[in-house]
């Protein structure tokens, strides 16, 4: 009974279990190749398991482990399976799966390659690095960074070109590398330019995408890498202390709003890498306060446009790896009103689908001066970004509709705990941190957490990024603003984590801000206040991505490695 479709998701989603170890993947957003990959990293870092036949041994397991599954659990009229056996017989279950009462045995051929650690034992410092990087979960870093990597050895005079002859652990690694290097596509251009590096014999096509906290499980090279070298400057950056270059600078915003030195444009508050976007747009139309999501075609950041006189809608630009726009459109609302608004889009995706789930606060305007109440309304989206049905959970001022609305709400945070869609609704001292349970059908509070919340001198805090979970917590940045001048307000960011178990209580924060509105930055003079107001964070398992608008101007980002972010925090 082979399985033939693999783009189709079982019920409960892919799931694996590593008998071996104990090991089991069960994450239900995950695709069949998502997780056929993570079982490989599992493998990678287990060397008594690893299997030299590599991905596609992983695929087989996982194809093997699924038809065991569909035994043991009776599926019927599954699409995995080929048409002639689309309705599944209710077969007894053989007896290697009737013996278990647990886990499914995987039926992973016998046939694997001896230790990962011995082989790479004794050979170069490259065969380290990889089998760390590997190991660790093998996440690159951006193209960009990767590409600016890249340049920097291509003009290197230790930058070997000559073809030099791998043998043993090192061959061994570097194939397994390359398998997952092309099936990610990791290639930058003028790679046939990158050789070995003659200071440390890393294998430069492979080790530019490999992030700076596997480099350094290296040893320090046989010369010193010169000044210009980027392996030294980001092995030096972290080196330098925990304290986020900015923070000092920040923390006087506490008690002054004037006797501050000015900070620096935001992107470029700390070393992280980031920039502005450059956005196609009519002239008079402002993009801000963007969110980003995660598909399975890749980065889509969602902006507000702010069009002349007061208009204001969301509009999907498309990322490529270099953070570049490809090309946008607008999301299609069904408007009750012709007048009706949609601004500040956080947006996250239904686990297991390409369905986005989009929260905005959208409200009436009755004229250029006077609106109806902020209202949260939760919009779901197709592919084509086309709203399919919109969701208005009454909960604090919310109402059923923007007319219900008994005063302003904004700032909402959705996340799926599980499969149950829960929102942070506040995350203040004052407002406490509420976390919200919601009906997976209807949208509707069905249960409320309420815990303490986040102690800030820096204004309010308020919400922020889509809370994402990273083991045991969930993390998000929120912001929170301070008078700054005449009617005008100076915005700042940080970032918490919270358990991921009810009630979610707050575990860490940022006590200073990590970033703050900037008069250097983009802005409308006599108009913009001063703003960083993060609406989307995606996690790569090393390094956040994190998206904010700029002084209600422009759209920014930041790639901020999540050691750096940790250790920016205080434990509660
Ligand atoms: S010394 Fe640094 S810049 Fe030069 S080739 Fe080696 S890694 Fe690249």
């Amino acid at each position: 009974m082979p399985i033939i479709n693999r783009s189709q998701f079982p019920p409960g989603g892919w799931k694996y279990a590593q008998p071996e170890t104990g090991w089991k993947i069960e994450n239900p957003g995950f695709t069949f190749e998502e997780t056929a990959i993570e079982i490989f990293k599992h493998r990678a870092a287990n060397p008594t398991i690893f299997s030299s036949n590599g991905l596609d041994t992983c695929r087989n397991d996982l194809d093997a482990y699924t038809e065991a599954r569909a035994h043991k659990e009776g599926w019927f009229s599954v699409s995995l399976f080929s048409p002639a056996q689309s309705v599944l017989p209710k077969l007894k279950a053989p007896p290697s799966i009737q013996a278990q009462s647990e886990e499914p045995k995987s039926v992973r051929p016998v046939g694997v390659v001896a230790r990962f650690a011995e082989v790479v034992k004794g050979d170069l410092e490259g065969a380290k690095i990889v089998a760390s990087w590997l190991g660790n979960g093998m996440n690159p870093v951006t193209r960009r960074l990767a590409q600016d990597r890249a340049n920097i050895c291509i003009n290197c005079p230790q930058n070997e070109k000559k073809e030099r002859k791998l043998t043993g652990g090192l061959a061994k690694a570097l194939k397994w590398a390359a398998e997952l290097k092309s099936h990610a596509s990791l290639h930058v251009k003028g790679e046939d330019l990158l050789g070995t590096c003659k200071n440390c014999g890393c294998h430069l096509p492979t080790k530019v995408w490999v992030q700076a906290r596997h480099i350094a499980v290296g040893e320090p090279p046989k010369e010193p890498f010169p000044d210009f070298c980027w392996v030294k400057n980001e092995l030096d950056r972290r080196l330098s202390p925990p304290v986020l270059s900015n923070q000092k600078e920040l923390e006087p915003f506490a008690w002054t709003q004037t006797a501050v030195k000015e900070p620096g444009p935001i992107h470029q508050q700390n070393k992280w890498q980031g920039g502005i976007f450059t956005i196609p747009k009519d002239s008079r139309d402002l993009l801000f306060n963007s969110g980003l999501v995660q598909r399975s075609d890749g980065l889509w950041l969602a902006a507000r446009r702010h069009s002349s006189p007061r208009s204001n809608t969301v509009v999907m630009f498309k990322l490529d790896d270099m953070m570049n726009i490809e090309h946008g459109k607008e999301v299609t609302f069904k408007k009750v009103n012709q007048n009706e608004h949609f601004e500040d889009p956080r947006v996250i995706t239904i686990p297991g689908t390409d369905n986005v789930l989009l929260t905005a606060c959208n409200y009436f305007l009755h004229s250029l001066q006077s609106g109806s109440h902020a209202h949260q309304g939760i919009f779901l989206l197709d592919k084509d970004w086309v709203c399919q049905a919109a969701f208005h959970p009454a909960y604090g001022a919310n109402g059923i509709s923007i007319e219900h609305n008994t005063g302003n709400e904004k700032n909402w945070c959705l996340f799926y705990h599980g499969q149950v869609p829960h929102l942070v609704y506040s995350c203040s001292s004052k407002q406490k941190h509420q976390v919200v349970q919601l009906n997976p059908s209807t949208f509707q509070p069905e249960q409320s957490f309420i815990t303490d919340g986040i102690v800030w001198p820096y204004g309010e805090a308020r919400g922020g990024t889509p809370p994402v979970r990273i083991g045991d917590e969930y993390w998000s940045f929120f912001h929170s603003s301070q008078p700054w001048q005449t009617t005008k307000r100076r915005y700042f960011m940080g970032a918490y984590a919270f358990k991921a178990k009810a009630p979610f209580e707050i575990t860490k924060y940022t006590k200073i801000p990590i970033a703050a509105g900037s008069q250097l930055d983009p802005l409308v003079p006599n108009w913009s206040p001063l703003v960083v107001f993060p609406c989307g964070a995606v996690f790569d398992g090393d390094d956040w991505l994190v998206t904010y608008g700029i002084n209600d101007t422009a759209c920014g980002w930041n790639r901020i490695p999540h050691e750096e972010l940790v250790s920016a925090t205080t434990e509660v």
